[in-house]
């Protein structure tokens, strides 16, 4: 087989068999085909897409050059869950408690945040002594006594995407929704989950800017889950502002505990329970009202806050969460606001801008080798709709440093846009499936 042949097949619009994109994926692993000969395959897909069974075949290739987590010595429905990322997304910390007060077995790999995204991993490794890095085996056992971990991603996992993605990186082939679909379900293949529901964000904070796109890629991630047996369930929901409030490792935590007692943001409470709910159903067969009573029950009597609890001192959280909850986290020595320079109501809001604020903070990585500071960050007084009067606080920074914090206002000022006409609140979930 000629790597040249393969690329001119898929320059012509024709399909690469599953031996071919095997010899594409392993060749280039391996080191026997150079980059260029890659690029310029990723160009033709970029032009030319791939085919349902091309994409299947292409995510299997994938998962399977790296280690598989075996599930398997676990009981009950194995449920997992995965966002494309956005802003102030800390849903993983609330679903995970929930899903395992109600019998399901959350086991979940997350990953580190890097550019305007934060991870859940920086977000979880906030709470003093939580470890993030445990052995298969310990990941296991906690697991199956608690209901639920989080643990960190290993390069190990998928190792051919990673190298892929890399390359995509660099040749401007990113965004091409098969390439896209595969890789992150190659990720989700590696670990023997039953269940997946996908949250796929779209907006100026997501790298999915508009709804259609979105509801393309959650059919084909779906499409590429049910044809590995997978059960799959998917929302598409708005990242045209922060979820929920807070945005920085340390008071995202903080705000999850908030939403596990009930006491949460409206938006970030509906995403996390409209997740579990299709978990619920999907995983039991039941109906919606059912599930959704069944959520606000283990909220309401105090059961999902106390398995955050556990599972967080199982990982080596620090135990005094127990009587302090939020307090034992880490806390910016300064805090000050961005205040508004108009009367009217929110317009508009980058996102984007406030992560990357957040990330100026310190709070977020440029670069993967970048140490972050758990304690600095955000929280957002108003979102799109709200009714602001001139010199009301749009904004409240936590910060440890001046000149951080001063570039922050700046860029966070200039992301609200407020108009003196009423403003529809914004929609929170486009699709559900
Ligand atoms: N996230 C991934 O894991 N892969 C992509 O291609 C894009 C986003």
């Amino acid at each position: 087989m000629r790597m040249y042949d393969l690329i001119k097949k898929k320059r012509d619009n024709e399909e690469n068999t599953r031996e071919e994109l095997a010899e594409i994926i392993n060749g280039y692993v391996e080191g026997r085909i150079p980059d260029y000969q890659v690029s310029a395959w990723l160009m033709a897909v970029y032009f030319n897409h791939l085919s349902p069974e091309e994409r299947y075949n292409l995510t299997e290739i994938m998962a399977e050059s790296g280690d598989r987590i075996d599930l398997s010595k676990l009981d009950g429905i194995k449920v997992d869950k995965h966002s494309t990322g956005g802003v102030g997304d800390k849903v993983t910390l609330i679903i995970g408690p929930i899903a395992a007060s109600l019998g399901l077995t959350f086991a979940k790999l997350s990953g580190r945040g890097l550019g305007h995204t934060g991870g859940t991993i920086d977000k979880l490794e906030s709470i003093p002594g939580y470890r993030t890095s445990l052995s298969e085996k310990e990941f296991i056992e906690i697991v199956k006594k608690h209901g639920v971990a989080v643990v960190g991603q290993t390069g190990r996992i998928a190792p051919a995407d990673k190298k892929l993605y890399a390359l995509r990186d660099v040749t401007a082939t990113v965004d091409e929704i098969s390439l896209i679909a595969s890789s992150i379900m190659s990720k989700k293949l590696s670990i023997g989950s039953d269940l997946i529901i996908l949250d796929v964000k779209t907006g100026n904070g997501a790298f999915i800017k508009n709804v259609s796109e979105a509801i393309v890629l959650t059919e084909a991630m779906i499409d590429i889950g049910k044809r590995h047996g997978k059960i799959m369930g998917a929302i598409v929901s708005d990242m045209n502002q922060p979820l929920g409030k807070a945005v920085g490792n340390s008071l995202e935590v903080k705000e999850a505990i908030e939403t596990l007692k009930g006491e949460g943001p409206e938006d970030l409470s509906k995403i996390c329970k409209t997740i579990t709910s299709r978990m619920l159903q999907l995983a039991k067969n039941i109906e919606k009202v059912k599930a959704d009573e069944m959520i606000d029950n283990v909220i309401d009597s105090g059961e999902a806050m106390k398995k955050f609890e556990e599972f967080v001192i199982a990982q080596g959280g620090t135990s005094e969460i127990r009587n302090k909850g939020s307090k034992v986290l880490p806390e910016a020595e300064n805090k000050g606001s961005v205040y508004s320079s108009k009367t009217g109501y929110i317009k508009y809001i980058q996102t984007e801008n406030i992560g990357h604020a957040s990330m100026l903070l310190g709070a977020g990585r440029v670069r993967k080798e970048d140490s972050i500071d758990p304690s600095v960050g955000i929280v957002i007084e108003k979102k799109i709709g709200d009714y602001v009067e001139k010199g009301d606080s749009l904004a409240t920074i936590f910060f440890n440093d001046r000149e951080k914090y001063k570039e922050s206002v700046k860029l966070i000022k200039d992301s609200f846009e407020v108009s003196n006409k009423h403003v529809e609140i914004q929609q929170l979930i486009y699709k559900i499936y």
